[in-house]
């Protein structure tokens, strides 16, 4: 068993041994970090190191603490004032309610405002129920869809939701990007002459693995070429583990819906409206502070 080559318990040796000799050599902690990183097929460097660890610290300095700050106070405001929060859903209401509950406003310290946490405000929407289904059985779905413009961390966090799970079940997984498949699949269906296809690959040898990977990312799936044959075959595969309850994520620049509002959006034209139906009710994390989130519906954000 291999260690992490930094590790500083066990520099690499994957076992930690007690300095008391009648106590039994331990694997060391880090042993499944390597595994998980092993059994992550195709995950660019750029996020090989990426864990959900990593992806917060690098969201709090993205969204920084005097946006969340006045993101709550300005809830707040609007929750206590009995004009304005009749103007919004009372669904709306409650789940800011919830949120300004959660980060507690603390007494006021000279004239400053606080809150004894920021993180029910400023984490994503779904991101708390992305960790828990890496990291237990309990949490039920197998299809995710993680939006986000581009510099929101949605590849990040995918490359980190699917090594955290191949860590978890010890099975493997792959990310995959979608614009490079598609390439990949147009070569096949039109590279005759295989000028770029020189391994003589088919359609079956490219899609075969991605059908089988027990978790798969397929990111920037909003990047698919429009062939039509590319669209099938990435609708095809999607059915195919949708059949068997393999766990898929998807990332995209937008929501499901709202991509499927657009024309040029390639997946409408199959007319298959239950992949339509099922791309828009995967569990979504979408790449914004939940509450400034809710704060825009409200028209107040
Ligand atoms: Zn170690």
């Amino acid at each position: 068993m291999k260690g992490r080559a930094d590790c500083p318990q066990c520099r690499g040796a994957g076992v930690v041994v007690d300095p008391d000799p009648l106590k039994p050599v331990a694997v060391c902690p880090c042993t499944r970090e390597v595994v998980a990183q092993e059994r992550a097929g195709g995950i660019p460097g750029r996020y090989a190191a990426a864990t959900f660890e990593s992806f917060w610290e690098w969201w709090k300095l993205h969204h920084p603490r005097q946006g969340v700050v006045d993101a709550l106070d300005r809830a707040k405001t609007l929750l206590e004032s009995p004009l304005l929060r009749d103007t919004f859903p009372a669904e709306l209401a409650s789940k800011l309610d919830h949120i300004v509950h959660k980060c507690g406003r603390l007494a006021a310290e000279d004239g400053q405002p606080a809150w004894k946490t920021l993180r029910p405000a400023r984490e994503p929407q779904g991101f708390q129920l992305l960790q828990s289904w890496t990291r237990n059985d309990r949490t039920a779905a197998d299809l995710w869809w993680i939006d986000g413009p581009p510099g929101s961390g949605r590849s990040s966090l995918a490359a980190a939701a699917l090594k955290a799970w191949c860590g978890r079940t010890g099975r493997p997984g792959h990310f995959a990007s979608v614009r490079e498949l598609s390439q990949r699949l147009k070569d096949v269906y039109y590279d005759v002459r295989s000028y770029q296809n020189v391994d003589f690959i088919s359609e079956r040898d490219l899609m075969a693995p991605l059908q089988a990977a027990p978790c798969l990312v397929l990111d920037d799936w909003d990047r698919m070429d429009s062939d039509i044959r590319v669209v099938r075959a990435l609708a095809q595969l999607l059915d195919h583990r949708y059949s068997e309850a393999r766990p898929t994520l998807l990332t995209a620049a937008k929501g499901a819906y709202a991509l499927q509002q657009l024309e040029s959006y390639p997946p409408t034209r199959l007319d298959d409206t239950s992949l339509l139906h099922r791309l828009a009710n995967a569990q979504r994390v979408e790449l914004r502070p939940v509450l400034q989130r809710l704060l825009d519906v409200t028209g107040a954000g």
